[in-house]
Order: structure tokens, then sequence, then C-alpha cells
């Protein structure tokens, strides 16, 4: 790895204007920091929150792994960022791990340069948590539906089209003669905004990929 490196470069002939240069980027990186960490919101209890030294670790690994030993910009690093719930009811955690690309910047910091994947290791689904008078059938499906919709977005798709219905029925009350979802859903257009409508029946139509091999799904 070290042939791959530049030269460290020493500070101790650096100018007070490059040294004064320097600490503006330290200050705006940390600034940068601590924005994002008062944009969290925790995604167990939702609660949104600062995130603090203690409750934060965020840390890049890097490796002498290179993709394709092509130049010193293609070596490959992962940053593994893991977060303490500061609220006292909760403090639970989440965990996210980033492959990228990195690269040794003139100031001698490694530095991402592209990500290459992103994992979130916790929690493992992205569902929000749900007020308990939602059915539990309805909260099943639909943290389920979060769960796979990365390794599987036709099931995912399918399990939100029956959360979808589940809901229809249960908070509308519909009932039709007709068993399809789009005659339920055309019940309530007159219920709903246009725009929650057309998101509603995007839903119906996308989930029926993977309901129905029939044709003519896209009625169903
Ligand atoms: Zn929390």
């Amino acid at each position: 790895m070290n042939r791959l490196l530049p030269k460290k470069k020493t500070r101790k002939n650096s100018s007070p204007e490059k040294i004064n240069y320097l600490e503006r980027v330290r200050r705006k990186f940390a600034v940068l920091k601590m924005k994002h960490g008062e944009s969290w919101t925790c995604p167990y209890c939702n609660q949104p929150t600062t995130i603090t030294e203690p409750n934060l670790d965020n840390q890049l690994i890097t490796t002498s792994i290179s993709k394709g030993l092509i130049d010193i910009n293609s070596l490959v690093g992962y940053r593994g960022i893991l977060i303490a719930c500061p609220n006292e009811k909760c403090k639970r955690l989440t965990f996210t791990v980033r492959l990228s690309k990195i690269y040794y910047d003139q100031y001698s910091r490694w530095r991402e340069l592209e990500t290459l994947h992103t994992w979130q290791v916790l929690p493992e689904s992205n569902a929000k948590p749900q007020p308990s008078f939602i059915p539990k059938q309805i909260v099943d499906d639909y943290t389920e539906a979060c769960l796979i919709k990365d390794l599987s977005p036709k099931a995912s798709a399918t399990l939100a089209r029956r959360c979808l219905q589940g809901m229809i029925r249960d908070f509308w009350s519909i009932s039709v003669k007709s068993k399809k979802l789009s005659d339920e859903i055309n019940a309530i257009k007159n219920q709903v905004s246009s725009s929650d409508w057309g998101a509603i029946d995007a839903v119906r139509s996308v989930g029926n990929i993977g309901a129905h091999m029939s044709q003519k799904r896209q009625n169903c």
C-alpha cells in the first residue's frame, strides 16, 4: 500500500496563511458534521434529535484493496457509522456501512471519492414506527414490504398493494360487490385529494406486477 501513497507532507515549513486555511477547512467540516447530527431522526422512535460525540461513532477504515490496481484513486475503504439514540426511552442502535473509492488528499487525509455500495445493517428495515390503532396485519405487511424492498422490489410492491387494500377496507369500510382492488380504489376517489388518489392508484398498479401474471393485470 505504501508504494501507492504520495510522500506525506510535513507542516514544518507551512506558512501562517496555509495554517489558517487548514483551520478554516477543519472548522467547515466540523460544522457540516454538526448539521448532519442535528437533522438526524431515529428510525425506531421517529424522534428528531441532536447527535453528540458520545452517541456517534463515524470512522473511515482504509484498506490496501485497490479496485483493479489502476491508480491511487481506485483504493477502496469503508465507513462505519454507529449511532445510539439519545432518547432515554429508546437507546437503540443504528448502524450503516458505506463502501467507497478513497484517495489521499493534499493535506495527507483520506477522503471518500465515490460510493460503491451502502448497507443499512441496523435497523434491518426502513419502516417507520406506526401508532397502535393501525391493525397489526397492515403494520406487518408494511414492515415486511420495507424489509425486502432492495432484495425483491416486486415482492415488496405486492405487499405494499396488499397493505393498501387493508387500509382501504379498514379506514373507509369500503364494501363493493367486485373484489378487485381497482374498484375499491375507485369507490374512494371522491374522498381523497387527487394527488393522494394518484399515489394510491400507482401503488396498486406497481403491486399488480408481482400479484398477477395476467396480461390484464393493470385493471385488477
Ligand atoms: Zn430512538
